[in-house]
């Protein structure tokens, strides 16, 4: 089994098509290597590595690994000219973890392995650089002893123990910056630091490069299982099987003087997807300080500069004496970089991540990746492709993630309350949105309050969970390449990083700007799209959909061979419902209709009517109510077709349950408390979602069905009057049994029949049912003898096929998914392999008897992607969602069918 695989010097034995053994990283740096990008030498343990770490343990995976990395270290020493743990000419190593997706910052690096007191030295003569070879080794025992050997803050006010070693010195010398260390305080804080290591672990900095090595690979391996790790994998739905694999490479140096840098680039705007070239470099720095942003990176166009220096206020003289571009700086590298991002984004079809470095004049590419984006730059940037004839129409759509769609749905401020807002400072807009919350200045208080923006100096990868509950994000630190400004963009989380002028006191809980201060609680608001920071809240409005969006989805409804509907209860949902596309209604509820305050005193007097007479007179009160409802929702959708269903819920939902509302009700009929109190009771019910609902409301209490349709015929007649085709679906729910079906259409059927002969006209109008009780789906050859349509009501049947209560289960849900027992919401993500099947049969049984059957789904999964797609091959005519998820079904249904 072939466990390491080599890559550099323009060769490889992997390619990008291996992201699942070699991972995304080593997949990728293969595959530029190959295509003769400057990458690197080094080598790849593959995934499967990792699983075998985790089942045999360190000792047999070191003993199999060995050989292979002993030779491939060989192949790089060659490549580069340098020997490992050399006192004369040493070679330094990289160690990154790498899954087959990209999870930002989660997995922990070590830069700079092989530095011991030996090595340094050799360094020191080779680059002629001592402050250099000194800082290097400085930095690589931190970072080893953060990540292999746990030295980390213990608290989250605490400082990192080997920065608090820094502080001291800088104190004790009267300096302020890194940079004013001398070449003795370096060698002073690798004294201190080793000091340190062994006094908190017990034992010596290891001094054998093998020994750092190995080391290295099995914390990246411990990193899998990790917390940070974990809670991204729980976020996206990633087995924990996968594993990670571990890239080794030769380290370039970014930090040799003031010719060389590093830096990170994008070969298209990944806020809003707009095609230019733009990033942030550094010279004389190594890669973390770009994404730590603890310096403000400069620039790497001409036009990114002068567009950053707009924003921060900087004159256009002072922007190029200090702040240069790459293009201004070096002309000769960006030339080069810019050649290699076209390449790239050419090869890959996709807008690219590229971080490179530049060592001593020449340039090195180190990674790159599909770059992480917005919703809105994720539909520009496939729509663009798409016209540029770098990607098809299918692939166009397959490059859209239906549920991030959702970002661009999202409200944005309403331009007249920003005309009077006070913007109290300025960052950068890192990602687009609006945020309105209240102040927290930490990760795990991101919850304290309902709507928090998570304000801190910068973030880290520890931050995450925080970053995911917040509404938005604000940074002190940090350019548009920052982990906060990355993982925003990737969350579609709105963002403002690197905003200057804040002084943010952790201990105090205070955020000083501009002479104000800002406490916890304090609400601010932030314009992702433009920078700005605002005090107090802001209110928002509905977004327009851009131009793109719009032939994203044309495109999928060239595409998608299933029709996508609404559930809808009102005329204002419906009207949603149709600008974002939906072709009809598949449910309205309209049980949802009788809460409102005025309907719900005539739906008390039908529930507490203790003859047929009584309930009669009150449901004609509701009628007249009722028929207003149908005729609005039917105006609304303007000849589609509109699902309506029979009242659902159990009759004590509706009666009140507080005493002085008993009285008031008992009053208002003229009937004593008690027989109130006494009907309270008696609807009663121990499982009421088992219990008298559904149509044994309708089987019992036939008026009720009676008045319900014809208030639904009779709205249509009126409509038709006016010149409006209506086209009523009427849908019986709850049926298990195929009488209790046929018993309400008889009813329905004499009713309409009735209607017409009294208004001397008649309309077309449909009879189904919903399937929803297992004992529906296995008799639906039975039931659709009598019904002209299915409609999969997958709520109530994952409910009952699961056994799982819908109002009770979030009580064991979470711990369910937590253990692993599940691993997804059965609620949320239908369950194909249980509840799907209830659905294929139900689908296949029905069209048996009746081919043409009608069939379509209203349960919640409706608008979810992966059960769209079930839905598309179980052969569904439709599926239905809430109108926000209209334009995210359309898109999955396309997905589905290409
Ligand atoms: C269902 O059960 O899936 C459904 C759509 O109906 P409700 O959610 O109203 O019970
Ligand atoms: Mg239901």
């Amino acid at each position: 089994k072939k466990r390491v695989y080599l890559f550099g010097d323009k060769k490889a034995d992997g390619n990008s098509k291996l992201k699942n053994l070699l991972g995304g990283k080593g997949a990728n740096l293969a595959e530029m290597s190959a295509i003769g990008i400057p990458v690197p030498p080094g080598f790849t343990i593959t995934t499967e590595v990792c699983t075998e770490y985790n089942t045999l343990g360190k000792d047999n995976v070191i003993e199999a690994l060995k050989e292979d990395v002993q030779e491939a270290i060989a192949a790089i020493e060659k490549t580069m000219g340098t020997k490992f743990g050399d006192s004369e000419n040493p070679l330094l190593i990289s160690v990154r973890s790498g899954a087959r997706v990209s999870m930002p910052g989660m997995m922990d690096t070590v830069l700079n392995l092989g530095l011991n007191d030996e090595a340094v030295v050799g360094l020191v003569n080779k680059t002629n650089n001592a402050r250099f070879a000194w800082d290097s080794y400085r930095r690589f025992i931190q970072m080893y002893g953060g990540v292999v050997l746990g030295m980390k803050p213990k608290t989250k006010e605490d400082i990192d123990p080997f920065e608090e070693i820094m502080e001291h010195l800088k104190d004790k010398r009267n300096i302020v910056l890194d940079t004013e260390f001398t070449v003795q305080d370096l060698q002073d804080l690798v004294y201190d630091f080793k000091d340190a290591v062994k006094k908190q672990t017990g034992h010596d900095f290891p001094t054998d490069p093998w020994d750092q090595l190995w080391g290295a690979v099995m914390a990246v391996f411990d990193s899998w299982n990790g917390d940070r790790a974990i809670y991204y994998r729980k976020m996206h739905g990633y087995p924990s099987d996968w594993g990670t694999a571990v890239n080794v490479q030769a380290m370039v140096f970014g930090n040799m003087g003031n010719n060389s840098g590093t830096g990170v680039c994008f070969t298209r705007d990944a806020g809003t997807g707009e095609n230019v070239f733009n990033g942030e470099y550094l010279i004389d720095a190594q890669g973390e300080d770009v994404v730590a942003g603890v310096r403000t990176p400069q620039q790497i166009t001409k036009l990114g500069s002068q567009r950053w220096a707009q924003l921060a206020k900087v004159e256009e003289a002072e922007r190029a004496e200090n702040y240069p571009s790459l293009e201004e700086l070096m002309p000769a590298i960006y030339s080069e970089l810019n050649e290699y991002q076209h390449k790239l984004e050419k090869h890959y079809s996709d807008m690219q991540d590229m971080e490179f470095t530049i060592q001593n004049g020449k340039l090195w590419i180190l990674q790159t990746r599909n770059g992480k984006r917005t919703g809105a730059a994720m539909v520009k940037i496939a729509m663009d492709l798409l016209k540029e004839g770098a990607i098809d129409e299918k692939e166009t759509l397959l490059r859209i993630e239906p549920n991030k769609l959702d970002e661009l749905l999202h409200p944005v401020f309403d331009t007249k309350a920003l005309k009077r807002a006070n913007v109290i400072a300025q960052g950068l807009p890192a990602s687009p949105g609006a945020a309105t919350g209240q102040i927290v200045f930490f990760a795990d208080e991101a919850n304290k309050f309902k709507n928090t923006i998570l304000t801190r100096i910068e973030t880290s990868p520890e931050d995450l969970e925080g970053m995911n509950i917040a509404k938005g994000i604000l940074t002190a630190r940090g350019g548009m390449t920052s982990h906060a400004a990355v993982v925003a963009r990737g969350m579609g989380k709105c963002c403002v990083s690197g905003a200057g002028a804040l002084k943010i006191d952790y201990k105090n809980r205070v955020l000083r700007v501009d002479g104000k201060e800002f406490h916890e609680g304090d609400w601010i608001s932030l314009n992702g799209s433009t920078g700005n920071i605002i005090e107090g809240k802001v209110a928002t409005m509905e977004p327009e959909l851009s131009g793109e969006f719009g032939e994203i989805m044309k495109l999928s409804d060239k595409y998608r061979t299933m029709e996508v509907r609404t559930n809808a209860d009102t005329p204002k949902d419906a009207i949603a419902a149709r600008n974002f596309g939906a072709q009809g209604i598949g449910l309205t509820r309209t049980e949802h209709m009788f809460f409102e305050v005025d309907r719900i005193k005539a739906m008390r007097e039908m529930i507490l009517a203790d003859t047929v007479k009584g309930r009669k007179h009150a449901l004609e009160e509701l009628l007249p109510m009722q028929r207003d409802d149908f005729e609005g929702i039917f105006e609304a959708m303007q000849g589609l077709p509109v699902t309506v269903r029979l009242l659902d819920p159990p009759l004590h939902e509706f009666v009140p349950h507080q005493l002085a509302t008993q009285k008031e009700l008992a009053e208002d009929m003229h009937i004593s408390l008690a027989s109130v109190k006494n009907k309270v009771a008696e609807l009663q019910e121990f499982n009421p979602m088992l219990g008298h609902r559904g149509c044994r409301l309708g089987n019992t209490y036939p008026e009720i069905t009676e008045m319900q349709t014809r208030a639904i015929i009779e709205a249509a007649l009126n409509l038709k009057e006016r010149g409006i085709v209506a086209k009523p679906e009427i849908m019986v729910p709850l049926v298990g049994a195929t009488n209790e079906f046929v018993e309400q259409k008889k009813i329905i059927t004499e009713t309409a029949n009735k209607v017409f002969k009294e208004r001397n006209d008649s309309i077309d109008y449909l009879v189904g049912t919903m399937i929803e009780i297992p004992r529906a789906a296995l008799l639906a050859d039975k039931i659709a003898e009598h019904a002209d349509f299915f409609s999969f009501g997958t709520n109530d049947l994952t409910q009952m096929t699961m056994g799982y209560s819908r109002d009770d289960a979030g009580k064991f849900l979470n711990v369910y998914l937590e253990k692993g027992i599940l691993t997804e919401d059965p609620f949320e993500v239908l369950d194909q392999e249980g509840v799907g099947q209830l659905v294929i049969m139900g689908t296949e049984r029905g069209r048996s008897t009746k081919p043409n059957l009608k069939v379509g789904i209203c349960g919640e999964h409706g608008g979810e992607p992966s059960s769209v797609e079930f839905c598309n091959k179980t052969g569904m005519n439709y599926v239905s969602c809430s109108p926000f998820r209209v334009p995210i079904a359309r898109l999955a249904a396309a997905q589905a069918a290409i």
